[in-house]
């Protein structure tokens, strides 16, 4: 694996580059969540190129940037060992020099969910993924379902602004237990861990419920919201079903197919999950 950290360095690598070239992202504190889209990419690509970024653009002012468990050393490793071919790890000032001073902005869908309670957060990850787009100039785009809204919000930017790369979406990887693998997971207390096993148990529940037929909205909501309230660690943010597409929230009859997604906190942890009701 070649490891670049400047754009220009890369630049002079792209040319040499056999297409397609599958492009995989992480902020860094790298699991088995995003080496599946290493090995989704695998699959369909003659490169892969991953990219290596904590963006400081995308965390609000009291969120984790300062302490998100990130360790190079350790992501290189695996990145390399799952068959990264070239990982590129810029710098801070290389991405956003001084006089950086644009923002890349999607409407609605950016307001909704995560957006209405992290303001600013996809700004800051549409602004990145359209520099990492072009720099990278990848084929293919890897994307993880656990971010379901990011997902989504990516799709759009990529519509909108007919960028020529094709994303592709991967399923979610769970521990043992059920509980989404996240870089975040690694601040959970063993109790706080414990409780989080709640979260995939709430909407495994009601998507059951749906599976047999239950489509009032307010139930199949309800059945999550009391999964979680079995625990006094978890504080809900929200508990959403929205249209897979448009993420705008349903009241009534549920329609197929539709997210059913939620966000909490356990202790300082923000963890979201989601399944897809179809
Ligand atoms: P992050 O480093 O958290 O920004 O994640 C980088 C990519 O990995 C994103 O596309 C995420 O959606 C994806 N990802 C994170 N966790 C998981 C998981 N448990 N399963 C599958 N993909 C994941």
């Amino acid at each position: 694996m070649e490891i670049v950290r400047t754009i220009e360095s890369y630049r002079e690598l792209y040319t040499h580059l056999q297409h397609p070239i599958g492009l995989v992202p992480t902020l860094g504190g790298v699991h088995e969540g995003h080496l599946s889209l290493v090995d989704a990419a695998k699959k369909d690509c003659e490169t892969i190129v991953s990219w290596l970024f904590l963006n400081p653009k995308q965390f609000g002012p009291n969120e984790d940037l300062n302490i998100y468990p990130a360790e190079e050393k350790e992501d290189v490793s695996l990145l390399e060992q799952r068959g990264v071919n070239i990982l590129l790890i810029p710098t801070t000032t290389e991405i956003y020099p001084s006089d950086f001073d644009s923002v890349i902005k999607l409407g609605k869908i950016t307001k909704l969910l995560e957006g209405s309670r992290r303001p600013g957060h996809f700004d800051g990850v549409t602004t990145i993924v359209s520099k990492m787009f072009n720099i990278i100039q990848p084929d293919r785009a890897y994307f993880g379902e656990k971010d379901a809204q990011q997902l989504r919000v990516i799709q759009k930017m990529v519509k909108d602004l007919n960028f020529p790369i094709e994303i592709v979406s991967s399923p979610t990887i769970r521990d043992s237990e059920g509980l989404a693998l996240s870089s975040r997971n690694k601040y959970l207390s063993v109790a706080e861990r414990h409780d989080a096993t709640f979260l995939y148990q709430g909407l495994l529940k009601a998507k059951v419920c749906y599976e047999l037929g239950e489509r009032n909205s307010d139930i199949v909501r309800n059945i999550v919201i009391q999964e979680l309230k079995k625990s006094s660690l978890i504080s809900i943010d929200y508990v959403s079903l929205s249209d897979h597409q448009t993420l705008e929230e349903i009241s009534g009859e549920i329609s197929s197919p539709t997210l059913l997604s939620l966000a909490v906190h356990i202790g300082k942890t923000h963890l979201i999950d989601n399944v897809l009701l179809q």
